[in-house]
């Protein structure tokens, strides 16, 4: 029997480079593209062909970009008006639930999305064993990063954390070629500006990347500029030390003084930004990921993508982990904002701009790709 072509088209078909199009389309022959172009073309090429409608968009499998696999089986967080250190506590309450089952959990849940891969903060060293073992791929262009979450204040321990992480890593880095290993300071005023001067220092000298949550509520610029605010009651209610020595600047001018931004470091949320401090991330190369649910359900603002678009700084898409996002779909971040950014720009968030984030090639949708590689959403 012969097969006969089919033209699918979608608002939105972006190819995995170039620009994505309007009103596009993908010939299909079978199981596998045998043409791309302005729908236009295909039907006076095709005119046989029916077309197919796929919904909003065609590309390549889609990245999400940050998560917390280890975060999957605690209750979500109940969208709340008291917003993100609330947020903090409830994570904080439910920390015996971060074990490898988790993480499993998680993983499947993004095998069942097909993914092309994944950036993940994994809270426990149990956490990034546990993928490095089972995190396999099916196809040659997938792949992943696990950064384990460093949450260390006292400046003394500075020097003997990042010997023992530094050591870690390297023991790690050789164990899984499809996942590859990396750190995450947890925030600004979560590590000593001494240890964060190490740790990338370390990340620059052995290519380790660093993913850092920075900028993601008005409760952190409080802290960072004035040492006051909200997220003082969390040492106060833990018993843990309280926070101290702010350094009475807004988080990405305070990470640019320390000589922490750069093409390593992946920024994750930069919602609370200046238009100054856009630039400053631009030129530096540093790499953007932002997840716009979860932003709205820890009540922070929206992320600035004109600000952000204004100085070409391509920004990535995460989905943040379960406990404030309802699931690990980064292609419904896209769509939660479809009406308010340019769709053109979304599609390349979720797959071109993820993939580089874990530094890999974008997989393209040319002649010849089994439609197995598209995804349609
Ligand atoms: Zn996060």
């Amino acid at each position: 029997m012969e097969l006969k072509p089919v033209i699918w088209t979608a608002e939105v078909v972006y190819l995995g480079f170039g620009t994505p199009m309007l009103e596009g389309g993908l010939v299909v022959v079978g199981q596998h593209v045998v043409a791309s172009g302005p729908l236009a073309e295909l039907q006076a090429r095709y005119p046989q062909a029916p077309v197919v409608p796929k919904g909003r968009a065609l590309t390549p499998p889609v990245v999400n970009a940050h998560t917390h696999l280890d975060l999957s089986t605690i209750p979500p967080y109940p969208p709340n008006p008291e917003g993100y250190t609330s947020f903090i506590q409830h994570v904080i309450e439910h920390q015996a639930w971060r074990t490898p089952q988790a993480v499993a959990q998680g993983l499947e849940e993004l095998r069942r999305l097909g993914v092309g891969g994944f950036g993940d903060i994994a809270y426990r060293p149990e956490g990034v064993e546990w993928l490095l073992e089972h995190g396999t791929f099916d196809a040659p262009w997938q792949g992943a990063v696990v950064y384990l979450e460093v949450i260390q204040r006292d400046p003394t321990q500075a020097e003997a954390v990042t010997r023992r992480l530094a050591q870690q890593l390297a023991a790690w880095r050789r164990k899984n070629e499809r996942v590859r290993v990396g750190l995450s300071p947890h925030t600004p005023f979560n590590v000593s500006p001494e240890l964060l001067k190490k740790l990338v220092e370390v990340a620059r000298l052995e290519g380790f990347p660093l993913q850092m949550h920075v900028a993601e509520s008005p409760e952190e610029t409080e802290i960072m500029t004035q040492g006051t605010g909200r997220l003082q009651e969390i040492p106060r209610r833990y018993g843990f030390p309280p926070y101290q020595n702010l350094p009475g600047t807004t988080p990405v001018r305070y990470l640019a003084e320390l000589g922490v931004l750069g093409p390593h470091l992946t920024l994750v949320h930069g919602v609370e930004v200046d238009e100054e401090e856009v630039v400053m991330l631009a030129q530096s190369g540093t790499r953007v990921v932002s997840c716009p649910r979860s932003n709205q359900a820890l009540g922070c603002r929206p992320f600035p993508w004109a600000l952000y678009l204004k100085h070409r700084l391509e920004v990535a898409l995460g989905t943040d982990s379960r406990a404030s996002s309802p699931d690990l779909d980064v292609r419904n971040e896209a769509l939660f904002l479809w009406e308010r950014v340019d769709p053109r720009v979304l599609v390349r968030a979720a797959t071109r701009n993820g993939y580089r984030v874990l530094g890999l090639p974008t997989p393209r949708i040319t002649r010849g790709t089994p439609v197995a590689q598209v995804q349609s959403w």
